[in-house]
């Protein structure tokens, strides 16, 4: 039989794919499953940028481009890093791949030799810890619980590093808590790090653009020009423009680093697609109208949604600052007992009685790395998220 290699063996099947698997064949069966699982928004890319994608095709812009992105697109991420952020990059300082996730990849298949650490606060992307994994890395996962904001504090950070220590990485807003750092919270992390000169710091900065109430979105390159030169600033266009699909991620790091990163893209995937590139220039250069617009609609989402789980006895769930993600405390719900007699041991226990018994789709914390916890993405239809808090409150309510 197949014998995989032993740096994929300890990597299971992600438990999100195990949901949705289950989540599509309750369906299947004709249950009306909702699912709030996705990580994605629900809108469709903006016209300005299909198009711009289009007449790159009929440009004939549809042949291998440089290899970590093209000089235009490259220009562009600078202006953007200048523009939005505050911190200026040259254009062999910026690299683009095939989503944040190939970055990501990128960095970690670039830097880590075996047994090198990379400390993770929890709960963090499934995606991070199998990534060190598979590049021979070694997460170490450090607990951030909600009482804490789900954000790293600077005495966990000092006892956490090692000799062993390559990375830290963040992720503000995060997936799954929408936590967010601001430069306050930042402040005493950056301190410890100018402390320790062999650690370096990525931060993933997806969800920048999605942040509530006035939020002031910072990123650590900008805030403490003393650790550029050993900061990678990971964004992309996937959440912000709604292009998930395009496949299409970049950095801003130090020379050294990014010309490495793109050794390891130029073996896999020798570039990103040109017609996303071009979609991508045109995100990041067209009108951003757009963000402000559905920034406004994804709050009005968290606004119901964090209310009614808060509502509902057992649970409990910080308003979070960005993202489309509310990840609920369900410490309350262990130990009950189900209709059926059983008791709830586990946050996933919890997700599947809400999988089965109201057809509801959700992510335990378990496979976020922090339990007793779940996730529900609100980047969903207001009618659909309503009915399916109903839901949930309902077989809540059947627990004894
Ligand atoms: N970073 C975070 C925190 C994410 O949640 C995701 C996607 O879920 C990504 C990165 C990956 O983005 P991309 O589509 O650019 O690979």
């Amino acid at each position: 039989g197949f014998r995989p290699a032993s740096r994929i063996a300890s990597i299971g099947v992600s438990q999100i794919l195990e949901i949705g698997r289950k989540a599509a064949s309750l369906k299947a069966e004709g249950k009306p499953v909702i699912v709030l699982g996705a990580g994605e928004p629900d809108f469709d890319t903006p016209t300005t940028i299909k198009d711009a994608a289009k007449a790159a095709i009929d440009r004939g812009e549809t042949k291998y481009t440089a290899l970590d992105g093209t000089p235009a697109l490259k220009r562009a991420i600078v202006e953007k890093f200048r523009r939005e952020n505050g911190v200026d990059y040259t254009t062999d300082e910026v690299t683009v791949a095939t989503g944040a996730k190939q970055i990501l990849f990128n960095a970690f298949m670039a830097s880590l030799d075996p047994g090198d650490e990379v400390i993770i606060p929890t709960p963090f992307w499934t995606s991070y810890s199998d990534i060190v994994e598979i590049c021979g890395g070694v997460p170490v996962l450090v607990p951030c619980d909600g009482a804490a904001g789900f954000r790293l504090k600077a005495d966990q950070l000092e006892r956490a590093i090692t000799p062993r220590t390559r990375w830290v990485l963040l992720n503000s807003p995060s997936n799954p808590s929408g936590a967010a750092y601001s430069a306050e919270d930042y402040r005493p992390l950056l301190d410890t790090l100018l402390r320790h000169p062999q650690v370096w710091l990525m931060v993933d900065d997806m969800y920048e653009h999605i942040v509530y109430d006035g939020f002031d979105f910072v990123t650590p390159a900008a805030l403490e020009p003393r650790l550029k030169s050993r900061i990678l600033t990971i964004n992309g266009v996937s959440k912000a423009y709604a292009m998930t699909g395009w496949r299409i991620g970049y950095a801003g790091g130090p020379r050294d680093l990014i010309k490495a990163m793109a050794v390891v893209q130029s073996q896999s995937t020798s570039c990103p697609s040109s017609v996303s590139q071009a979609a991508a220039l045109a995100a990041l250069t067209g009108p951003q109208g757009i963000l402000a617009e559905r920034r406004e609609s994804f709050r009005e989402r968290r606004d119901l949604v964090v209310k009614a789980l808060n509502e509902i006895a057992g649970l409990n769930c910080r308003v979070p600052e960005g993202a489309f993600y509310a990840f609920a405390g369900c410490a309350g719900m262990i130990g009950r007992i189900k209709p059926d007699g059983a008791s709830i041991a586990s946050d996933r226990d919890f997700t599947d009685y809400l999988l089965d018994s109201a057809h509801v789709a959700v992510v335990p914390g378990s496979a976020f790395g922090l339990s007793p916890y779940f996730r529900i993405s609100y980047a969903t239809a207001k009618s659909e998220l309503e009915e399916a808090l109903d839901r949930i409150a309902e077989a809540c309510g059947r627990l004894r």
